[in-house]
């Protein structure tokens, strides 16, 4: 390509809703406009490194033996309606109706429509397993889009879903798309983790998340020091430590006048926070429960959310909490609740502890948790995972990272299968629902988060599997014939043997030329100028490299072929 004929809009300024860097250069350099929010045009060099990605992904899918489908944007309410999703999905579901009243949704993922799909055709066990992919474009309704490619309304999703006989199998189907996953983001040049996550709303038994480490990340992930433990934090199990022992001591009820959270009571009462219990009422599906945990530690809501089994969770409102316990969400107390009772583990034998009082602006001091909680508690890990918290696997510690979930692997069992009665007839001639997983990559999000990892001051530096272009030629006086028709001859070599090379034909100053050019993020940049000509050299630099490199002219397009080779 000549970037004369190119279409490149480049520009000087920061966008003024951008704050990341995947976002900021993004734009900036030409790949992506935006056109409504979470909804952007996707510019020839945004679409090239798109296209790159996904053949990655379609590769290594092919090579796992899954096969490649495409289904529609639009799906039928009907199908979602046997699942119970039309009404669980929630706002993130665009829903639309067509000419004659039929309702729709623009498909924000597709278990439904391939189940469909399969229980229409396959039926004997000869016919298993088989696992059917799609890149597909998806819409989700996000409540807060963000960060350009990172949290879009309008994205690619590579999803896959794979059927099974039985779990046996079934598992067999999980483990080759998770080592699948790991080449997919290896080849992208990705650093990344896989991570133990959720398996929430959707139910199922083993879920993966891959999370690309960077700051920028909206995830947060624990990760052993020893050993390959890691888990989303949502997720993350820990050992807890010894009961916590402030003193025993007599049950005293004290005035607490103004206090409305743990750290206030921690202050008036002169403890610790650690010291103190907080009991917080939640909503889960309208019924209230109570849950206590260590004053300073943060409540894990997805934990909660399985353990209660709702499927809508809140904190509940002030008026709400009188109404379920008496008292005003200060003085919350896990003594003599008539609402169920969820503890953090951590609090189990908790003595001399301080509490709400269960009287309004009281407090109770001296909480011995085992002889003054009653009997009824429901003992659960509630807490989120902290860094410094023991691994559950091994005597390391945890550490804490930031992640961006770039794909997710999720073993689904028979939750789709079985209410939309995609069954199979074993070879015992009985039928049963198949087993069933899912696996969804992120493609426009791999675009960011290799962006948020691979970038500097200048701008961006593409892995080179998926650059817009691997090499730039910047003939850098386009006055000049000799530098002119030597940049030709380097391009149409480099051309001819198969490198994907830009040529930089514009007759712009050569600092432009090399300010857009870090801008974009080629991975490697062969400059010919008047000087060099005389040397008789190409000053060629790697864009993750400070340093240049003379490069003798006839050496330059073996030298520049063999490392984008050994590169890639
Ligand atoms: P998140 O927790 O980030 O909202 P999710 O868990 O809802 O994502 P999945 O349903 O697991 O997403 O979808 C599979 C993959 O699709 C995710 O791993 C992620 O890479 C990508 N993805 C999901 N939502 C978005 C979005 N709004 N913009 C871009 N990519 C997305
Ligand atoms: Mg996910």
């Amino acid at each position: 390509m000549r970037l004369s004929k190119a279409f490149v809009p480049t520009k000087k300024e920061v966008p003024a809703d951008a704050q990341v860097a995947s976002h900021i250069y993004m734009i900036r350099g030409g790949f992506i406009r935006k056109i409504a929010a979470g909804i952007y045009n996707f510019l020839p060099l945004g679409r090239r490194v798109i296209r790159k990605i996904e053949n990655i992904i379609r590769e290594e899918m092919d090579n796992a033996g899954a096969l490649e489908v495409l289904m529609p944007a639009a799906s039928p309410s009907e199908l979602w309606q046997e699942t119970g999703r039309w009404d669980k999905f929630g706002p993130q579901m665009l829903r639309f109706k067509d000419r004659k009243g039929s309702d729709f949704c623009f498909g924000p993922t597709h278990e439904e429509v391939i189940v469909d799909m399969v229980r229409r055709e396959i039926t004997s066990y000869r016919d298993l397993p088989i696992n059917l992919y799609q890149i597909q474009t998806k819409f989700r309704d996000e409540m807060r889009p963000r960060a350009g490619l990172m949290r879009s309304r309008e994205f690619i999703m590579k999803d896959a879903y794979s059927f099974d006989i039985d779990e046996e199998a079934a598992n067999l189907s999980y483990d080759n798309m998770y080592e699948t996953y790991k080449r997919i983001f290896t080849r992208c040049g990705l650093e990344f983790r896989p991570v133990e996550a959720d398996t929430g709303a959707i139910g199922g038994s083993r879920s993966h998340e891959f999370q690309v480490l960077a700051k920028s990340g909206e995830d947060a992930i624990v990760a052993c020091d020893s050993c390959d433990y890691a888990a989303n934090v949502e997720q993350a199990d820990f050992k807890t430590g010894a009961a916590l022992d402030f003193g025993a001591g007599e049950l005293k009820r004290v005035p607490t006048p103004g206090v409305k959270s743990a750290s206030d009571a921690a202050k008036q009462l002169q403890v610790p926070e650690s010291a103190v219990i907080k009991t917080l009422i939640y909503l889960a599906d309208d019924k209230p429960v109570a849950v206590a945990l260590r004053g300073d530690r943060e409540l894990n809501e997805v934990a909660l959310k399985k353990i209660t089994g709702a499927t809508q969770l809140f904190l509940a409102r002030q008026g709400q909490v009188k109404k379920a316990t008496g008292v005003l969400p200060g003085a919350v107390s896990p003594i003599g609740l008539s609402i169920p009772l969820y503890m953090d583990k951590e609090l189990e034998n908790a003595k001399g502890m301080v509490a709400g009082g269960g009287e309004d602006e009281t407090h109770y001091k001296g909480v011995d948790v085992a002889r003054d909680c009653g009997s009824e508690i429901i003992w659960r890990t509630l807490r989120v995972a902290e860094p410094g918290d023991a691994c559950p696997k091994c005597s390391g510690k945890l550490e804490g990272f930031k992640g961006i979930e770039v794909g997710h692997v999720f073993s689904l069992g028979t939750v789709y299968s079985k209410p939309m009665k995609c069954d199979v007839l074993t070879a015992d001639e009985t039928s049963h629902p198949m087993e069933m997983g899912c696996y969804g990559i992120g493609v426009t999000r791999i675009a960011a988060a290799a962006i948020e990892q691979n970038h500097d001051d200048g701008g961006i530096q593409w892995p080179v599997a998926i650059a817009p272009y691997e090499v730039a030629v910047l003939p850098l006086q386009m006055k000049d014939d000799a530098v002119v028709a030597e940049g030709e001859r380097i391009y149409q070599e480099l051309l001819a043997s198969g490198v994907d090379v830009i040529l930089d034909d514009r007759f712009d100053r050569p600092g432009a030329k090399f300010k857009d050019a870090d801008l974009v993020g080629y991975p490697l940049r062969v400059a010919i100028g008047g000087r060099g000509l005389k040397e008789g050299i190409a000053e060629v630099k790697w864009r993750n490299e400070s340093e240049v490199q003379k490069i003798p002219l006839a050496d330059v397009v073996d030298f520049v072929s063999k490392g984008i080779a050994n590169a890639k």
